[in-house]
């Protein structure tokens, strides 16, 4: 799909559920309950593979399924299977925090996954505690390993956050030099939870990046948020995302999926279609949705006072 200023749209991230199993404290309130009045993931299982089939007729080549947490959704294996297999879509990957992940990642890549993004914000166990407020670092690590062990590419993406963890960003570093992995540190962003630790919380990342010489900076052809760098025999490489100035728009292929039923053209603005009417009537979802491509906006104008409470749930911009 083609849009206004002639951006090739082949990327869709696939929300599966607003659920999660942790409540980082840039992300999620501690009181948050998932088990009362709970409406918000409202797609079927038939709906996503619906809207996976539409899209990959439309031109999409790759999937990202995230959250909340990905490995909540019953029928994740199965969906990865029909993408893979159903829609010929062989560059699909998923957004976790990996806990857990280490139990089911066979039965995931030999669906057809890929690649995962996990996120580990310190390497520190008594910090990664603290900071999801209840997660389990050994089950992280287990994770990554059992990953690398399966020949799924891993990225970790790792919020840094002044005064938290940006005393660790070296440890992080040398993770790339020892195992395959790309290392993504991405700019703390002020939505939502994340607002109330913003002003104290924000790290300048590439400063830092750029006071280490032995990193020099690679250029990627890959349509990546994410500038890389890496150093001397590394394995992997480091990336620096910085959304709030993020200059990627004009190179932006991606759209966005929610578990409530809509899309999302700008994975930084506010403004969501809903598309579950035109579930299931293939003729008018695929007419619908090249109109609507047509739509996706130039570029974002995302800045501190923009960032609105009601876009908690779209700033996949580590996935
Ligand atoms: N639960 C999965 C996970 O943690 O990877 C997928 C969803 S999570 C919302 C996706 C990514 O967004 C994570 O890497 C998380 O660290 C990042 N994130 C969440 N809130 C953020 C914020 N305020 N600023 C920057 N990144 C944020
Ligand atoms: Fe859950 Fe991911 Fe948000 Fe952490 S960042 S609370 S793991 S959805």
């Amino acid at each position: 799909m083609i849009d206004k200023y002639g951006r090739n749209i082949n990327y869709v991230r696939i929300s599966l559920t607003d659920k999660c199993n942790l409540r980082c404290v840039y992300c999620m309130p501690s009181d948050v309950d998932f088990e009362k009045n709970y409406v918000n993931d409202v797609l079927s299982l038939n709906d996503y593979k619906f809207i996976i089939k539409g899209m990959s007729e439309l031109g999409i080549t790759k999937v990202r399924f995230t959250g909340g947490e990905p490995l909540l959704y019953p029928n994740l294996e199965d969906l990865i299977r029909y993408t893979y297999k159903d829609c010929k879509i062989d560059d699909i990957g998923i957004t976790t925090n990996g806990i857990g992940l280490h139990e089911i990642a066979y039965d995931l890549y030999q669906s057809g996954l890929k690649s995962v993004n996990i996120s580990l914000d310190s390497l520190k166990e008594y910090r990664y505690k603290s900071i999801t407020r209840c997660g389990d670092l050994k089950d992280v690590l287990k994770s990554v390993h059992k990953c690398l062990d399966l020949g799924i590419k891993v990225k970790i993406n790792c919020v840094v956050i002044n005064g938290f963890n940006d005393d660790e960003l070296l440890d992080f570093i040398l993770m790339t030099k020892f195992y395959p992995i790309d290392v993504r540190f991405i700019e703390l962003m002020p939505l939502g939870e994340a607002r109330k630790i913003y002003q104290k919380g924000y790290f300048n990342i590439g400063e830092m990046i750029n006071g280490i010489d032995e990193l020099y900076k690679i250029d990627s052809n890959e349509k990546s948020t994410a500038q890389y760098y890496k150093f001397d025999g590394s394995k992997g490489r480091v990336g620096v995302i910085t959304p709030m100035s993020c200059s990627f728009c004009n190179k932006c292929n991606r759209i966005r999926v929610t578990a409530n039923g809509s899309i999302k053209l700008c994975l930084h603005s506010n403004e969501e279609i809903d598309i579950k009417y035109y579930l299931n009537k293939p003729l008018i979802f695929r007419e619908t949705m090249k109109e609507m491509i047509l739509k996706k906006p130039e570029k974002h104008y995302l800045n501190e006072n923009q960032c609105s409470d009601t876009s908690r749930k779209m700033y996949q911009i580590g996935g």
